[in-house]
């Protein structure tokens, strides 16, 4: 029988000779994943054998991510905002960059809650969440809500153009104890057929990869459904069309936070200027100090030039 520290050896040799650049990493999960446990503990125990159907099962999942295939979808699950998300193709692969998009929705959430006495009647914070994909933005922010002790009063509607996504979306919230607060449905963005606002924030992490640059993206991204990244010639296509939604859907202190492009702030804050006459844009980095979410509040009655 194989050992855990020998089968590691060879996955590590086959990956790192196919090209990934994480082929350590990539080895101990897809191993931890055959064995039905976590990596550290795989770690602790290199002495511990591999059964046959394991070494099988193992060896055909090398051969897939050889082939490119991401390791979130051979494992059915990535770790997004500190939580387990259940991943196949019928969505994209939420991305860390993504986190930030929740921190800030988190932000203006709690803001509004807390900014003045809420008597217990008052209405809930309502939330949109537009191109949800796999639910990762609404899920993990309503969770992140509820730990707060925010329960119940923060609503969402989180749609996409996809219905096998929105399936996805679903089995999410429900593992994660938040389809009570979150709604589901299917709407295309450039259909405009986003109702039921006003909502107090709205949030999108929505395709915008320009068309031609979708071939050139690591050959992972061959493996998730390309509508979820391509964001038509100039990558902003979707987003010009939420933004000339806006208007429609946010309440008078309400917030839009759009994910964009790191090489795309300039280009997002003409948009604005066109689209979204007199708001107020700003954007705000990731982690790794790229410009990543765009902010968009409408004017203040009181802002409005004096006539
Ligand atoms: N940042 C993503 C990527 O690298 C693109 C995400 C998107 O289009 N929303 O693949």
């Amino acid at each position: 029988m194989a050992s855990v520290q020998a089968a590691l050896h060879q996955g590590v040799e086959q990956l790192r000779t196919a090209g990934s650049e994480s082929a350590r990493l990539d080895a101990e999960l897809l191993l931890a994943h055959v064995l039905g446990t976590d990596r550290t503990t795989i770690l602790a125990h290199p002495e511990a054998g591999v059964g046959e159907g394991q070494m099988r099962s193992y060896e055909e999942a090398l051969r897939r991510r050889s082939a490119g295939e991401p390791v979130a979808y051979l494992r059915g699950v990535k770790e997004f905002f500190g939580m387990a998300f259940t991943v196949d193709q019928r969505a994209f692969i939420p991305r860390p960059e993504t986190e930030r998009l929740v921190e800030l929705g988190l932000e203006r959430c709690i803001a509004m809650l807390t900014a003045a006495p809420r008597p217990a009647d008052s209405s809930p914070v309502q939330v949109l969440d537009v191109g949800t994909g796999s639910g990762a933005v609404a899920v993990a922010l309503a969770a992140a809500l509820r730990r707060r002790g925010f329960h119940d009063t923060v609503r969402f509607l989180a749609t996409d153009s996809s219905g096998p996504a929105l399936a996805l979306a679903t089995e999410n919230a429900v593992g994660h104890g938040v389809a009570d607060v979150i709604r589901f449905r299917e709407a295309d963005v450039q259909a405009e057929d986003l109702v039921d606002g006003p909502y107090d924030l709205v949030l999108a992490n929505l395709p915008y990869v320009p068309s031609d640059l979708v071939p050139q993206l690591p050959v992972a991204a061959s493996f998730e459904p390309s509508v979820a990244l391509d964001g038509g010639a100039d990558g902003l296509v979707l987003i010009r069309a939420l933004m000339e939604q806006l208007p429609g859907l946010l309440a008078g202190r309400g917030c839009g936070l759009l994910e964009i492009g790191s090489d795309q702030r300039h280009a997002v804050a003409q948009a604005a200027d066109e689209l979204l006459p007199g708001w107020e844009v700003s954007v705000h980095d990731d982690l790794a100090s790229l410009p990543r979410v765009a902010e968009l509040r409408p004017p203040r009655p009181d802002d409005r030039p004096v006539r």
